[in-house]
């Protein structure tokens, strides 16, 4: 009998199996407006993606598309796997508590209370969500609200999540500390990330990969790879290296 194992890894291309989303050729016009031009794009399990672009170059349309709540007007699209989408404005219920919110999408699904409840927790005490369990999102910051609704997407999530500029509202150091927790969340957990950002660094210092879109229309300008310190993503931040690459990506945009 053959090892099937091994067959598969000398199959020329095999990591094609790995890819969770696909995008060929993707546009969109609002009206005459053209939006995104031919955008093509690909992320595979495991990794950290992020899409940077100057506002209004079309990225929150692009997460409509790829979750279905928008068509495209040309391009094809391939998902494997659940996606977990969080928005760019957080959605949180005024009239539920945190903690209500938080567990909202696994109680439709009609998972254990009592176990979500604890999970969600146990995340909220290390986001700095402690004791906000049963406060109503009136009660908290922006940078708490953007938490909340992040660990709701978190917790919902199949293995790929989407994030629509999850730390923009957050002050520099809230926003460095949620970097860091997010890199840690991604290995403990396996995810695989779809990121937004308009933040040069921040791409940087998260990604495996970057797409560079261009302003209106969107159009991929460049496919980028970070390759420094990627076992420790966080010595990015002290590496000449960063640099280097923020001014390439600044001469793009
Ligand atoms: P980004 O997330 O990169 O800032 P968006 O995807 O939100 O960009 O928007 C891209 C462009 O599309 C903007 O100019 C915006 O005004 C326009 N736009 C977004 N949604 C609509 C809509 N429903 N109708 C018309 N124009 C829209
Ligand atoms: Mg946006």
């Amino acid at each position: 009998m053959q090892n099937k194992a091994l067959l598969e890894k000398t199959v020329p291309n095999s990591g094609e199996n790995n890819t969770l989303i696909t995008l060929d050729g993707i546009s969109k016009s609002y009206d005459s407006a053209e939006i995104l031009k031919d955008v093509s794009l690909h992320i595979r399990k495991g990794e950290f993606v992020s899409i940077l672009g100057p506002s209004g170059s079309g990225k929150s349309t692009l997460f409509n598309i790829i979750t279905g709540l928008l068509p495209a007007d040309r391009g094809t699209l391939d998902v494997h796997g659940e996606i977990g989408y969080m928005q760019q404005k957080d959605l949180l219920l005024p009239w539920k508590t945190v903690l209500d919110n938080i567990v909202l999408p696994l109680d439709l699904k009609g998972s254990n209370k009592e176990a979500s409840r604890s999970k969600a927790v146990s995340l909220m005490d290390r986001i700095g969500l402690k004791g906000y369990e049963h406060r109503y999102p009136s009660e908290l910051s922006g940078g708490m609200k953007q938490r909340a609704s992040f660990l709701r997407t978190f917790l919902a999530s199949g293995e790929i999540m989407l994030l629509d500029e999850p730390f923009g509202a957050l002050d520099s150091i809230t926003k460095g500390s949620m970097q860091a927790w997010l890199l840690e969340v991604q290995e403990a957990f396996n995810v695989t990330i779809l990121f937004i950002t308009h933040d040069i660094e921040e791409a940087i210092f998260l990604s495996d990969r970057i797409y560079v879109l261009s302003s209106r229309p969107g159009v991929v300008k460049e496919k980028l790879t970070v390759s420094f310190n990627q076992q420790n993503k966080r010595d990015r931040l002290i590496n000449p290296e960063l640099l280097v690459l923020k001014e390439t990506i600044k001469g793009l945009l």
